[in-house]
């Protein structure tokens, strides 16, 4: 470890060392490059994404030798959640980790998140713990009699998720996932999904990204637009939840907060990535600053502000699909290249089915024009 990064200026080489070696790992790496900073992952996949632009350490996350090369960096960050806290218990003390392993064990857990969101003072979904086949009894009435049952722990893009609508179906669903620890979540007729980002740097300079309206399909992110077409004052009640929840779990670093925004205007508070989002990709391409940049900018103490597009902007995901003959499908890149406004952003990834497989970002003018070239990008991608 060099020296202390506390109040870190611009100008000095800096090493960022990240947990994980994934698309957001690349993206943050191409971030960091252009401040000094160089970036070293480790990660256990030899094809990961992240390769191509860090040093990567290809070793288990537990791997001594791997963890070793990382409390040799000026500050260690994650890009997945789903990373052993043992790895960061391992860190810390060694080198600054943001975020702190205290965190990651919240927001990787879907009871200890919502729990933790509530004592923040957040309003969630009604939900019931799930850990033992007794909890069942009552529980889909308790929650509102439709529900969705998730994984407390490993659901990631609508994965390890059944919609349940029947204390039938609640059994079964709750078979099928393995009988593992479980939230079985009330399900929300919520009018619109919105998100937000907020960072805090060691020396306690707090700052948010924009906020991003998001629509999923199959429980996979599909479309974020900015600006978000939200009822006035929904963008400061997000920041004073994000801020709230940046507060109560002593954030250093930065994590995004995903919600429901109900008819009335009210936020639920989703879920909590402690990290960059695919949301806020877009931010890569509206001028203004990105949300890696402010993730970096966060971790290493240097000066952070707001952060949002300086023109309206959306992403459009890319996911592997294949075809009934086996063949992926492609999009149709001539046509996306043609639209004015677009910038490609591929993962470089080995094993696409299913997976996300990069991303087109669309900056245009106006907001209008804006979703009407989105409408018209999204039959272009499987
Ligand atoms: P998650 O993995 O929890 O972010 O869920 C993926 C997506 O499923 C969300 O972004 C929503 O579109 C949908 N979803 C998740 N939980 C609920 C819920 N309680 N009610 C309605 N829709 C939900």
């Amino acid at each position: 470890m060099t020296t202390p990064t506390s109040g870190t200026t611009l100008g000095r080489e800096l090493t960022l060392g990240i947990l994980g070696g994934g698309q957001l790992a690349q993206m943050l790496a191409l971030a960091a490059l252009p401040l000094g900073v160089r970036v070293t992952v480790l990660e256990p996949d030899a094809q990961a994404p992240a390769r191509l632009c860090a040093r990567h350490l290809h070793a288990p996350y537990t791997d001594p030798a791997g963890l070793e090369g990382l409390a040799a960096c000026d500050a260690v960050t994650l890009e997945f959640e789903n990373i052993p806290v043992e790895a960061l218990a391992a860190l810390e003390g060694r080198v600054p980790v943001r975020p702190a392993g205290s965190l990651l064990a919240r927001s990787k857990h879907r009871a200890r998140e919502k729990q933790a969101l509530r004592d923040a003072g957040a309003t969630t979904a009604p939900f019931e713990i799930i850990e033992a086949e007794g909890d069942l009894d009552g529980a889909l009435a308790r929650v509102g009699g439709r529900g969705i049952l998730k994984t407390s722990e490993l659901g990631y893009d609508g994965k390890g998720q059944a919609r349940v609508s029947s204390d039938a179906e609640l059994w079964v669903a709750w078979a099928d996932l393995g009988r593992v620890p479980c939230v079985l979540e009330g399900f929300v007729t919520f009018e619109r999904e919105v998100s937000l980002a907020v960072a805090r740097t060691p020396s306690g300079e707090v700052a948010f990204g924009p906020l991003v309206e998001n629509v999923h399909r199959d429980g996979i992110l599909r479309t974020s637009v900015y600006p978000a077409q939200v009822p006035q004052g929904t963008e400061a009640r997000a920041r004073e939840l994000a801020r709230a929840v940046a507060d109560a779990w002593n954030l250093e670093g930065l994590i995004t907060l995903e919600f429901f925004q109900l008819p009335g205007g009210d936020l639920l508070v989703n879920e909590v990535a402690p990290r960059v989002h695919n949301s806020g990709h877009l931010t890569q391409d509206g001028g203004g600053l990105s949300q890696f940049e402010a993730q970096v900018r966060a971790v290493l103490d240097l000066p952070l502000s707001d952060w949002a597009p300086l023109h309206p902007t959306a992403m459009l995901n890319v996911v592997g699909v294949d075809g009934p003959d086996g063949q992926a499908l492609e999009p149709d890149w001539a046509a996306i290249d043609a639209t004015p406004g677009t910038r490609v952003h591929l993962y470089h990834k080995a094993h696409r089915h299913g997976r996300k497989v990069g991303h087109v970002n669309l900056v245009a003018p106006d907001a209008d024009t804006l979703r009407e070239r989105l409408s018209s990008l999204e039959p272009l991608v499987p």
